[in-house]
């Protein structure tokens, strides 16, 4: 892996399968569909059940189709290792579910993916206290704190009014309190920031979005960067404290998370994603330079009351964005001027497709308050900042011109 690091990330992604090795020469992984693994000595099965050995148990622990994705995100993130789930929202639930017991406090943005903030409600009411911060004020996240606390869950940059956390701060504090970071990685993905640096113990990624990038297959990963000790953590089992320290929170996640819960990533799946991530940095270049100049052009409107894009230097967080990420993303959410009505606006959009997901290569606009964001109700929209006219836009790989003129007609 420290090969793989030393090259550059997509030479990195691109050769990290002929670089295990496989069968045949092939240049990718193969898919593996068996759901059992048989051993001809019964000592090395038990090995394998035990974690004393390498090796496959059964398909709900993963695959080695899952594997070599998992190999892939973890040179991507520069961690020790990953997990990968069936989707992002498995991925978090397990860290949730696996690492923490009632009565864990759990302090979060406030600014967090609509499901996720869901979830987070859900375990509030199985006895775990969360407290939600504005993540864009480390004091904010420091008042919360209190001996209970055993995480700080946060995103890079939050869905769908682009806050961007003070991610640098509050990894500090994290560190200084040895309290577990968490950070959602999805929104700037390993190619524009690494939460590593940021002292982030734990990174989850929704390999659905940009890093599958395809909008053709769901899958969620966990990756530790090696900078939490988990020798300091009170709620690892000691069934797996067998290994060395720095792999007890994965083995954790992988046997409880996975394999109690079963959010399993099947071994197609992992193929599309691993497919999609070779191509990872090339269109997220592309689409930061989509969502920049759509933006900018975007404020420049008449009919455009205001804009949120980290990548504007209207934006509270321009400078921090600026110093921390390599690009300002893909999402930006906009509201027109008094009197225009979103829906009719939308409905003349051409080349834009009216749909909730992100990060696919096509450009995806939604009125957030009406759909994602309409079963949590008007205080707590009001919290996050979502405004009822509030258009979500999700920038895609298109030519520019086409997506500049396109928004022109359907505001003219
Ligand atoms: C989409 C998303 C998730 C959940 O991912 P799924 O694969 O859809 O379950 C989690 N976090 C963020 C920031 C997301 O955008």
């Amino acid at each position: 892996m420290s090969d793989e690091i030393k090259r550059g990330f997509t030479t990195a992604i691109l050769h990290s399968d002929r670089d295990a090795a496989v069968e045949h020469g092939a240049l990718h992984k193969p898919l593996h569909l068996s759901v059992a693994y048989g051993y001809r000595d019964a000592r090395e099965l038990a090995a394998v059940f035990q974690g004393r050995a390498p090796g496959y148990a059964y398909g709900r622990q993963g695959n080695p189709t899952s594997a070599a994705l998992e190999a892939k995100v973890t040179a991507m993130e520069g961690g020790v290792g990953t997990v990968t789930f069936a989707t992002g929202m498995a991925a978090i639930g397990a860290i949730m579910l696996a690492l923490f017991k009632a009565g864990d406090h759990i302090v979060s943005s406030q600014f967090v993916f609509g499901n996720t903030s869901s979830l987070l409600l859900t375990l509030e009411a199985h006895g775990h206290p969360v407290t939600f911060v504005d993540a864009t004020d480390v004091a904010a996240v420091e008042a919360a704190l209190t001996p209970a606390t055993r995480v700080v869950f946060v995103e890079t940059i939050a869905n769908p009014r682009v806050q961007v956390a003070d991610l640098k701060r509050i990894g500090d504090l994290c560190r200084a309190r040895g309290i577990l970071y968490v950070v959602d990685n999805t929104m700037t993905s390993p190619w524009l920031f690494r939460p590593r640096d940021v002292g982030a113990g734990l990174v989850v990624n929704a390999l659905t979005k940009y890093i599958g990038g395809h909008g053709n297959a769901l899958a969620g990963a966990i990756t530790d960067t090696g900078a939490f000790d988990w020798t300091a953590f009170p709620n690892i089992a000691d069934a797996y404290k067998g290994q060395p320290p720095r792999n007890w929170g994965l083995q954790q996640l992988r046997k409880k998370g996975l394999r109690d819960w079963g959010g399993t990533l099947a071994a197609e799946q992992a193929h599309h994603i691993a497919v999609g991530a070779e191509t990872l940095a090339l269109r997220m270049d592309r689409i930061c330079a989509n969502a920049l100049a759509l933006a900018q052009w975007l404020q420049q409107q008449p009919q455009v009351r205001t804009v949120y894009y980290p990548g504007l230097a209207t934006h509270p967080q321009h400078a921090l964005a600026s110093e921390l990420f390599r690009g300002f993303g893909g999402l930006l959410s906009f509201e027109l001027a008094d009197g225009l009505d979103p829906f009719d606006f939308l409905n003349r959009l051409k080349v834009v497709v009216l749909s909730s997901n992100l990060g696919d290569n096509r450009t995806l606009a939604i009125p957030v308050a009406h759909t994602i964001y309409h079963e949590m109700g008007a205080e707590r929209r009001a919290a996050m900042g979502i405004a009822d006219s509030l258009i979500r836009i999700s920038v895609g790989i298109e030519d520019r011109d086409d997506l500049l003129g396109d928004f022109g007609q359907a505001l003219a």
